[in-house]
């Protein structure tokens, strides 16, 4: 097995609070997953694997997800301190996007008292917050530039499979990519 994964480039994908769309689009990927198989050993992911702790010496991780709560917050920045390349990957971990249009309506408090209060039939705010299952909701929804120094910005809602590859094929033979123009930076 070690021989297998040797000179290959250790890949992980994460997400954050997200949809998981812009791991969808990876997988749209098709016959371009076989070659990356060939030169990936993806050594981290919630596609497609069960690591269940973030490992050392990564070399790349695409960052799906914008950061909503502690959890969030704890895991990028385990991916930061054991990563050479950060990737945000899709518009909700650029922007926030859909993940931060809970920012509007006020601090965490208001968003729980919202939806797990007013929301509901029985109006029982603050016993209905399923004790414990919850990671506690940060006051804003942050983009994970605010969090970490991030390599490249790959925008998209989510990024199509054509700039995913266009992005990390180059990768592979040890180049950045050319993060520039409509096909490449575009949002939505
Ligand atoms: Fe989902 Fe779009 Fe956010 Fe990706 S960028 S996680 S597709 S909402």
């Amino acid at each position: 097995m070690a021989q297998e994964t040797q000179g290959k480039i250790r890949l992980a994908t994460i997400w954050l609070a997200g949809c998981s769309g812009c791991h969808m689009s990876f997988l749209d990927l098709d016959e371009f997953l076989i070659d990356l198989a060939q030169k990936v050993e993806v050594v981290f992911s919630p596609v497609g694997s069960d690591i269940k702790d973030y490992p050392e010496n990564v070399d790349v991780c695409l960052v799906e997800g914008a950061v909503a709560n502690e959890e969030n917050l704890a895991l990028l920045r385990q991916v930061r301190e054991n990563t050479k390349l950060v990737i945000a990957f899709g518009d909700c971990a650029v922007t926030t996007n859909v993940t931060g249009i809970r920012n509007q309506k006020g601090d965490q408090n208001e968003i729980l008292q919202r939806g797990y209060g007013e929301l509901t039939d029985e109006h029982q705010w603050p016993q209905q917050i399923p004790g414990g299952i919850l990671p506690p909701l940060l006051p804003k929804v942050l983009p994970i530039s605010a969090v970490v120094p991030i390599d490249i910005y790959l925008p998209g809602c989510p990024p199509s499979a054509e700039r995913i590859k266009a992005a990390i094929a180059p990768l592979l033979e040890g180049k950045l990519p050319a993060m520039v123009g409509r096909e490449m930076i575009k949002f939505g």
